[in-house]
Order: structure tokens, then C-alpha cells, then sequence
């Protein structure tokens, strides 16, 4: 395998394999641009079906993380890690100091924090071993509050582009997903006067959402055929692809979910079918935004980082308005602000 050969690779700074035989730890950890400055993203542990497909993993995650802190107006750059193996059975305090001593060893070039299967208790452990942690209890927390407030008020300004409204009063959304950023993100859309048709694999969170929010439960499947206006992915990735686009009835996507094409094309496909699609590196920011009060501020404040998230607003406004002017899809026009903003970091 020739690494610099590789699709996914994209120039990456410094790309790091962790290996610790007593805790059973193999990690990889991706920094991808320290142009706007020290590099910043979760750690995933992930049981991948080989190590290749978790470094395609870590070099995609690590390069979005670069554009999304960028397009956030933050000074920091992109990086990932992930840790490979079932968490059920290999998780362990060990293992988690291990990897704060591989963290630690980049001496502050990459800054880690929670994703998928790791939780604060974790990142505590870590923090024992390197202060290059962020999202702990007692400071900034859980992002996901601030990553809905985000993904409200990206989706209340593509309302107001594609539909010319500021209210939301009987606007029709579908939401997939109601972990804690959907959940969250349902509770801003009800109080707003928005109609809520739901899914989720979880019976619980259907109830509670039908309880709540009056909202309508739909099958997994179903959520894709909805007569609505807006179609909101908070769970997977890739959910808009070749199967769904053609079943989509809404003209705007905005959700929270990351990498929601499943293909770079979809992009064009959704400009093509008029559908308005909200960049999701760019709507789900507000997570990241919180945390980088925790890396770069003397002390958090969580009044700033909702001042700071207020801005996704107008950041999309300004991609809706581009995309527009110069008939581009809203896609490649986020990713080539990200790219203008970050060639001037390097300068
Ligand atoms: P979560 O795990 O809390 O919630 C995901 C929800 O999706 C769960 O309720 C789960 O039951 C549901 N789900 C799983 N498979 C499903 C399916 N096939 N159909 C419908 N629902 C299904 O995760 P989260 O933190 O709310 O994040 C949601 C998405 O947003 C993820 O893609 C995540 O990467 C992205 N994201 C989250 C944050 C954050 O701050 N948490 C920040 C940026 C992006």
C-alpha cells in the first residue's frame, strides 16, 4: 500500500499510529492542518473491519474537522483519532492512559475530546496522563445543547432563503434521529411552532418526542417519503444518496448529522432537484465552537460560546447567498470558503 497514494489522503501533516500491547490500544491519530492553529477533534473507538478502513476513516474525519473549524472563525486546525477495536470488551483505564500519553506526545498539536463510543468519564482518564483534552465535565461539557442551537438556527436561515420566512409557525420537518442533539434540536423546533415527524430505533425517545412535542412517529424507513418542508438528518451519515434524493418531497436538508452525502455528486444532484442543502460541517459547528473555549479561552464561558454559535446564522447566509450569485452547489461553495480561509492562515 502506498500511503501518499491514497484517495483519502490530502496532504495530511502528520499521521500517527499508537500501538501499547499491554492494554490492547492501536490507535491512529490524523492532524491534518495546523494552519489556523493547534489541530482539534474527537476520538472515535470504532471495531473496524480492517486498519485500512479505519484510516480512511481518520483521514476524512481529521480533513472535515480542518474545513468545519475553519468555516467556524476558530483558530484551530483539523485532526482526529480513532482507537481501534470492540469498546465493550477492550475499554479500560489503561487504555485510555495510553493514549493520553500518545496524545501528549504530539506535545499540543492535536487537541482530543469525546466522539463516537467514548464518553467524559473516559476523557477524564486521558486527562490524567495530557492536558490536551477538551469536553470534560466541570468545563465545557457536553457539546451536543450547543450543536442544536446551531443546527436550529442554520435551518431557520435556510427557511428564511428558500422559503422567504423568519417563522417557523406550521413549517413541516422530518427528523431522523432523536439522540442528544435531535432530541434537543425537536424541543427549539416545537417551542418555534414547527410540525414534527420523527424516527429513531430507540421506542423510548419516539414516545417521549409523540408525549412532548405531538410529534407524528414514521418508520425508519418511512422518514424519507414525508410531505414536508425541511428533511433533517441527526443520525447517520450518507443518508442522502442515490436511493433517497429521488424519494426527498422537502426543499431544504439541514441536520446535524456529519458526511450526509454519500457521494461528492449528491451535492449537484440536490441543486439540480432545487433542494436547498445546508452544509453539514457548517450547521453542526456549534459543538466544536464550545469546545474551543475550553482549549483557547483563559477561562469557559458559555454565554461566548452561544454568541459564537449565534454566527452559524449568518456564516450560511453568506454560503446560500455565494452558491446563489455564482450557480454553484452550497457544498463546493463552503468547501472553497474553508479553503480561501485556511490558505490565508498558512500565509
Ligand atoms: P446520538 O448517538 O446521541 O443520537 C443518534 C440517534 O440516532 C440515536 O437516538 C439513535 O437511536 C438514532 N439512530 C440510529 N440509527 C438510526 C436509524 N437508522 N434511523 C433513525 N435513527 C437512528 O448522537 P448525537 O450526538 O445526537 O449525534 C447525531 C449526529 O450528529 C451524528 O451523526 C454525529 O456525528 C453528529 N454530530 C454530533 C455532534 C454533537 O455535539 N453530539 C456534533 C457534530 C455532529
Amino acid at each position: 500500500m502506498s500511503f501518499f497514494n491514497l484517495v483519502d489522503f490530502d496532504d495530511h501533516e502528520q499521521v500517527v499510529y499508537c500501538s501499547d500491547k499491554k492494554t490492547g490500544l492501536k490507535a491512529i491519530i490524523a492532524v491534518h492542518s495546523t494552519a489556523l492553529g493547534p489541530a482539534a477533534g474527537g476520538c472515535r473507538f470504532w471495531d473496524y473491519a480492517n486498519d485500512e478502513s479505519a484510516l480512511t476513516d481518520v483521514l476524512r474525519l481529521s480533513r472535515g474537522m480542518t474545513y468545519k473549524n475553519a468555516m467556524a472563525g476558530l483558530k484551530l486546525g483539523g485532526g482526529k483519532a480513532v482507537i481501534i477495536g470492540d469498546p465493550k470488551s477492550l475499554k479500560s483505564p489503561e487504555l485510555f492512559k495510553a493514549f493520553g500519553k500518545a496524545v501528549n506526545n504530539l506535545a499540543g498539536r492535536y487537541y482530543t475530546a469525546e466522539d463516537v463510543n467514548i464518553n467524559t468519564d473516559d476523557m477524564g482518564i486521558v486527562n490524567q496522563i495530557t492536558d490536551y483534552v477538551a469536553g470534560l465535565d466541570g468545563k465545557s461539557g457536553n457539546p451536543a445543547p450547543f450543536t442544536a442551537l446551531g443546527t436550529f438556527l442554520g435551518l431557520k436561515a435556510a427557511v428564511k432563503f428558500k422559503l422567504g420566512t423568519d417563522d417557523l409557525t406550521g413549517i413541516k420537518v422530518a427528523v431522523q434521529g432523536l439522540g442528544s442533539v435531535g432530541y434537543s434540536l425537536c424541543q427549539r423546533l416545537h417551542a418555534a411552532g414547527a410540525k414534527l415527524i420523527v424516527t429513531d430505533i430507540n421506542p423510548v425517545a419516539l414516545e417521549k418526542a409523540a408525549t412532548e412535542f405531538n410529534a407524528e412517529v414514521v418508520g425508519l424507513d418511512d422518514i424519507y417519503d414525508q410531505d414536508v418542508d425541511v428533511y433533517s438528518p441527526c443520525a447517520l451519515g450518507a443518508s442522502i444518496n442515490d436511493g433517497t434524493i429521488s424519494r426527498l418531497k422537502a426543499s431544504i436538508i439541514a441536520g446535524c448529522a456529519n458526511n450526509q452525502l454519500a457521494e461528492p455528486k449528491h451535492d449537484q444532484l440536490l441543486k439540480d432537484k432545487s433542494i436547498l442543502y445546508v452544509p453539514d460541517y457548517v450547521i453542526n459547528a456549534g459543538g466544536i465552537i464550545n469546545v474551543s473555549l475550553e482549549i483557547q479561552a483563559e477561562t469557559y464561558c458559555a454565554d461566548k460560546a452561544t454568541k459564537m454559535v449565534e454566527r452559524i446564522y449568518d456564516t450560511l447566509m453568506n454560503v446560500f447567498e455565494t452558491a446563489k450569485q455564482q450557480d454553484k452547489p452550497t457544498g463546493i461553495v463552503a468547501d472553497e470558503m474553508a479553503r480561501a480561509i485556511i490558505a490565508k492562515g498558512n500565509k
